[in-house]
């Protein structure tokens, strides 16, 4: 019997009445294109961050590109990211007009090091788009210390931490209400996902908000009348329909992520003491939504292989870095530039963590690690 990483039939077999009542009700109001249901959504998902203004758009890459779009951005403007995430926070930076700036990550939680954050900003910079991956957030109070003391614009690149929350200023705050923007995704294979392509762009302003809502439709709140050249980027109404469904249960499957990966950090105590792996670490000020739970280990491409043999799932996130792709060979950067991303893409491995595991696979994921390095059980 294998395992999957991701088994979404699961997921639908559970939400299946609620999403076909909200996709009848599209069918019956046949409205399309922003219509009732999107401004639904966006308003749940408003409040579920606690934040004022969501925009709905075509997909996460896009809810990037068209907040990076309204900060226009001149040719030889800079923006500091991490070299370890999915591919799109960096394209959009040069779809968008701008330079990437990478900034080494910290080892312990994988995401840009605000220690360092602060040596790559230069008087050209003009955002910084903290990426939480993989369901935790990027200290972020560290990350805004910064960027108003510098005046530069904070982009949170969400996509993967829907629904986390960390410590800023001793109170909890949601994703999407730290930044000055949000960019949300409902890619399928995140924790709250569609049955295709969405996205959403969060944010406390307005005028930036109206900025958005604008861009994302041709550039022109008014039909026919273009103040500039912006995207066709909505987020369809099947899918608003399908997200709306869906929302109500987020914060349930947050915890039972959670609590796999309390189970797994329990389990592989013994497995870390040896020295063959590390576990990750959620500082106590940081709350994971764990779009992935994500391994350090020794032998990771014989692991890789190992489980894969047994029928489980299990992907590695991600393994080459943004600076080494040959797209950004213009940007300069070489090997050994940012040798903790370089180390991370060489040894991380995500295993099954959705929330709809069962107990004895979560076992079986457990004891096929195990065997790799000998039987620790
Ligand atoms: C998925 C993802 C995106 C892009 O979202 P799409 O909806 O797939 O376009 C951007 N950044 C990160 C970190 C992601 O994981």
């Amino acid at each position: 019997m294998s395992v999957a990483l991701l088994d979404l039939k699961r997921q639908f077999a559970r939400v299946e009445n609620d999403v076909r009542l909200q996709i009848e009700r599209v069918l019956r109001e046949q409205s399309f294109i922003l219509g009732p249901v999107v401004q639904e959504f966006e308003a749940a998902v408003a409040a579920h961050a606690g934040v004022e203004h969501a925009i709905g758009v075509a997909s996460g890459t896009d809810a990037l590109l068209l907040a990076l779009r309204a900060l226009d951005l001149q040719p030889g403007d800079e923006v500091v990211t991490t070299p370890f995430t999915f591919f799109a926070t960096a394209g959009t930076i040069h779809n968008a007009g701008g330079r990437a700036v990478f900034v080494d990550i910290d080892p312990v939680t994988f995401n840009l090091d605000p220690a360092r954050l602060e040596a790559a900003i230069t008087p050209r910079t003009r955002a910084i788009v903290p990426v939480h991956l993989f369901g935790l957030m990027s200290g972020m109070e560290r990350v805004l210390e910064i960027a108003r003391r510098r005046g530069v614009f904070v982009l949170e690149d969400s996509a993967q931490s829907i629904g986390a929350r960390e410590k800023v200023g001793g109170e909890w705050k949601n994703s999407g209400q730290l930044g000055d923007a949000t960019a949300f995704s409902f890619f399928p294979s995140k924790n709250l996902g569609a049955f295709g392509d969405g996205g959403m762009v969060v944010t406390p302003d307005a005028a930036f908000a109206d900025r958005i809502r604008r861009l994302r439709t041709h550039g022109g709140v008014k039909m026919y009348h273009h103040d500039e050249v912006g995207l066709n980027s909505r987020l369809d109404a099947l899918q608003a329909a399908v997200l709306l469904a869906k929302l109500p249960h987020l914060d349930g499957w947050s915890a039972a992520r959670r609590e796999h990966a309390a189970w797994y950090h329990a389990r592989f105590e013994a497995l870390e003491a040896a020295g063959h792996l590390v576990r990750p670490r959620v500082p106590e000020t940081s709350e994971s939504v764990y779009n992935q739970y994500t391994l350090r280990v020794n032998g990771r491409d014989r692991l890789r292989q190992a489980l894969h043999d047994q029928g489980i799932g299990c992907a590695v996130y991600y393994p080459k870095p943004l600076h080494l792709q040959p797209c950004f060979h213009y940007l300069g950067y070489g090997e050994g530039d940012f040798p903790r991303a370089e180390r991370a893409s060489a040894q991380v491995l995500s295993i099954p963590v959705y929330p709809e595991l069962e107990a004895d696979e979560r076992e079986r994921v457990a004891r096929a690690v195990e065997r790799f390095y000998g039987g620790a059980a």
